[in-house]
């Protein structure tokens, strides 16, 4: 039952084989299994998951269930979900118990699916590593020295563990995409604006947004029918007619025109992965697609302007944690500003603290101009180099990342390099652009190679339309790690 797809599971749940609780039971099992080995959990509260089974099963008694009603998921510690701790991986929000739901969290209760936990995450969704998480860790189910990628490295190595059927993640520069490919899995970071922001924790407001993951492109089109929609409580949420994102999913690729980004085959691609990507495209080419050369040329940019940017944002969006209202405090202070800065210094790791005194510096008065400015400039580039290139093709492919996963403490030293991982990923939350990343290899070492897909702006559907005719021609995707 582990290997089914939402789409089984939901059936069998239809034709009440199983109820909610049963299967419930059965991943909770998993997780108390595996957990200990993996840490892809921060929190687990059996009962809570069960009273909801309980309620999505009394849905179908009263004839309200929809496709998924009953199946469960596991949501990145990232969502308020309200009577569960909700700690964003950080010690300063290690004791919140959020009192209210995400518009992601109210929507999947709505639709009946119980969840099975918070996925643990890099702190505040700062890494691609989830080394940076207050919680530890988590290790890479097909090998467990190694990384799970960041930050919904939880939630990455939870699906590839078979923990859960599926997670949600969110994704400011990969963070959806880069640990999907490091573990094997399948990850959708929809258009921005898609997908509320009320109740996900903000870390870079113009560039967070929260998407599926699951084993394949069909369960993300099913989770994505559940997690979009027009919310008033985000201001950038945006208000358009209800799709249906797995309409296309059995549509033939015969002229499909597929844009190969020469940028993304340049130097720093490690050969292993390089030679995967190549061999896909082959492979879409024999259902029929064409590939076409285009050009990022400004892509080369995305990883500086992001680290102006994203640290900018975040140092005001992280400016709420103060020890005044919710969180940490700390225990001994002399004065408000005392405790002010003793609360952020405690309640902190590096990487923030990091982020934070960038972003703060790059805001400053007299550095404004020179640095801010500067990015929302290249930004517009970027976002432009993409606009040319649809005009000569229906979706960009490339790899995820550059390499594959490293193993655990490997970058934890040197952010440059740890930096360098979202290279193919930041320009499509620059630009605004859906991307989603799907396994298609692997290395010597027997760990999973991503392969990225950016669509244009709403061409989810498209997207995962690719993603399922290979899908469906390959298996990479439903293998899993062994002795697991
Ligand atoms: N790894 C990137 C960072 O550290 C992206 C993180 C994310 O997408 N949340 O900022």
């Amino acid at each position: 039952m582990i290997d089914y797809s939402l789409k089984t599971l939901g059936a069998m749940l239809a034709s009440q084989q199983l109820s909610s609780r049963e299967l419930c039971q059965t991943w909770l099992a998993r997780i108390a299994e595996l957990n200990p080995r993996i840490n892809a959990f921060i929190t687990v509260d059996a009962d809570k998951t069960l009273a909801e089974a309980d309620c999505a099963d009394q849905m179908r008694d009263a004839g309200q269930a929809g496709p998924l009603t009953g199946v469960p998921v596991a949501h990145k510690d990232i969502f308020c979900t309200e009577g569960w701790l909700t700690s964003c991986g950080s010690k300063m929000l290690h004791n919140f118990i959020a009192p209210y739901d995400a518009h992601v969290i109210q929507r999947f209760k709505a639709a009946g699916m119980p969840s099975l936990g918070k996925t643990n995450m890099d702190e505040f969704a700062m890494g691609s590593s989830n080394e940076t998480s207050y919680f530890g860790a988590v290790k890479n189910p097909w090998n467990p020295d190694y990384v799970p990628g960041g930050s919904s490295g939880g939630a990455a190595a939870c699906v590839a563990a078979r923990m859960a059927p599926a997670a949600t993640g969110t994704d400011t520069g990969g963070s959806i995409r880069q640990p999907a490919a490091l573990c094997g899995i399948t990850g959708l970071k929809p258009t921005y604006g898609l997908v509320s922001r009320f109740g996900m924790i903000a870390f870079a407001s113009s560039l967070d947004q929260a998407g599926p993951m699951a084993k394949s492109a069909e369960d993300c089109a099913l989770l994505l029918n559940v997690m979009t929609g027009f919310d008033p409580n985000d201001s950038t949420s945006l208000e358009r007619e209800k799709e249906d994102y797995s309409r296309d999913l059995e549509q033939p690729l015969a002229g499909l025109r597929i844009g190969l980004p020469r940028e993304f085959f340049a130097e720093g691609l490690n050969t292993e992965v390089a030679a995967a990507v190549e061999t896909a495209i082959a492979e879409l080419t024999k259902l029929g697609a064409t590939p076409v050369e285009v050009s990022l040329a400004n892509s080369k940019l995305a990883i500086p302007v992001y680290y102006v940017l994203a640290p900018a944002e975040a140092s005001s969006n992280l400016s709420r944690f103060d020890g005044v209202r919710y969180g940490y405090r700390a225990p001994e202070y002399t004065d408000l500003n005392d405790m002010y800065s003793k609360t952020r210094a405690q309640g902190f790791g590096d990487e923030v603290k990091r982020r934070i005194l960038i972003g703060a510096y790059v805001l400053s008065h007299g550095y404004y101009d020179a640095y801010y400015l500067q990015a929302q400039k290249i930004r517009r580039l970027i976002a432009n180099d993409f606009t040319e290139a649809f005009k000569s093709c229906d979706v960009i492919l490339g790899p995820t990342a550059p390499g594959t996963a490293f193993k655990l403490g490997e970058k934890a030293d040197d952010p440059v390099s740890m930096y360098l991982n979202d290279l193919y990923t930041i320009p499509a939350n620059l630009a605004g652009l859906p991307g989603m990343s799907l396994p298609c290899g692997f290395d010597g070492k027997g760990l999973p190679i991503g392969l990225q897909l950016v669509g244009n702006y709403f061409a989810e559907a498209k997207m995962l339309n690719v993603a399922h005719q290979y899908q469906r021609a390959t298996d990479w995707h439903s293998r899993a790690p062994e002795g697991i």
